[in-house]
């Protein structure tokens, strides 16, 4: 990827930049989107707009987090404060749910996101899946396919459990590198995340789910006995009727789950 002029911008490689400039598939992620008017949505990124012209035709409002200054001020010109809302700062920083005033308009996030912070932000944008109704993402195809993986595959991983834990996900379709300018080296792919209720959501200490999930995968070869070890001794295996010969990625979302609550219920180990 190359620092190259793109509408007399000089894409920064530091802040991801790569801009769409395909309108067949600008058109396809819009679609993908169905925006309504009244909605409260958020971009991630605007850039120079590619989306975010398509965006504000059928929004009555929309609001943008981007980081880079000359972008920023190329939008203030562009359209007036009552359509465009513009956050100027760090998305990974950013309070979503600050959006959200109107409890009966969940947030509805959308981006072609910088690929060089993919997996923080997802990390990030999952503490306001409360707030959200849906985001619509690019990504990575290789990031993709991470997040809808199966258990036993090479894909499957903590960002796989975790964020299979608050959502339902679905890959929509993938985007070649000629789609940008400058072009970035891999493929990219339109990603979907919908937030599940919360009564699904099964873990009654997430934050031991979330330390359980981050030692499993914490060393990959190495079996859960091995990973697991500040978390169940023999007995708690036992009780499971779990094999701790097992490694990490042979585990569904939902067993780390019951293997959290298990340890919720038993209280810390002596
Ligand atoms: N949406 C535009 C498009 O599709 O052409 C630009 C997409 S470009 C891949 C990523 C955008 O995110 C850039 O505008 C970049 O400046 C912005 N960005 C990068 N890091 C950011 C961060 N931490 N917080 C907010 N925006 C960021």
């Amino acid at each position: 990827m190359q620092d190259r002029e793109t509408d007399g911008h000089r894409a920064r490689k530091r802040f991801g930049q790569n801009f769409l400039s395909d309108p067949n598939i600008i058109r396809r992620i819009i679609d993908a989107i169905r925006p309504q008017p009244g909605e409260t949505m958020v971009e991630i990124g605007p850039g120079l707009g590619a989306m975010t012209d398509p965006l504000i035709e059928r929004l009555d409002h929309l609001h943008v987090v981007e980081i880079d200054r000359d972008l920023i001020a190329r939008l203030r010109e562009r359209y007036p404060a009552e359509r465009l809302s513009i956050h100027e700062g760090d998305a990974l920083k950013f309070d979503f749910a600050s959006l959200c005033t109107d409890p009966t308009k969940p947030l509805r996030i959308v981006g072609n996101l910088p690929y060089n912070i993919s997996t923080p932000i997802l990390f990030h944008l999952a503490e306001f899946a409360a707030q959200v109704k849906d985001m619509t993402f690019m990504l990575q195809k290789e990031v993709v396919m991470r997040m809808v993986a199966d258990p036993g595959t090479e894909d499957y991983g903590r960002l796989s459990v975790m964020l299979q834990y608050r959502f339902r996900m679905g890959r929509m379709f993938d985007v070649p590198p000629g789609a940008f300018r400058p072009a970035p080296k891999v493929m990219s792919s339109i990603v979907r995340l919908v937030p599940l209720p919360a009564e699904e959501l099964g873990a009654s200490d997430e934050d031991l789910f979330g330390r359980i999930v981050t030692a499993a995968f914490g060393q990959r070869r190495k079996t859960l006995r091995n990973t697991l070890r500040e978390f169940l001794d023999d007995a708690g295996f036992a009780a499971l009727g779990l094999d701790p010969g097992l490694r990490g990625e042979r585990l569904s979302m939902a067993e780390f789950v019951t293997i959290a609550n298990y340890c919720a219920a038993r209280g810390p180990r002596s």
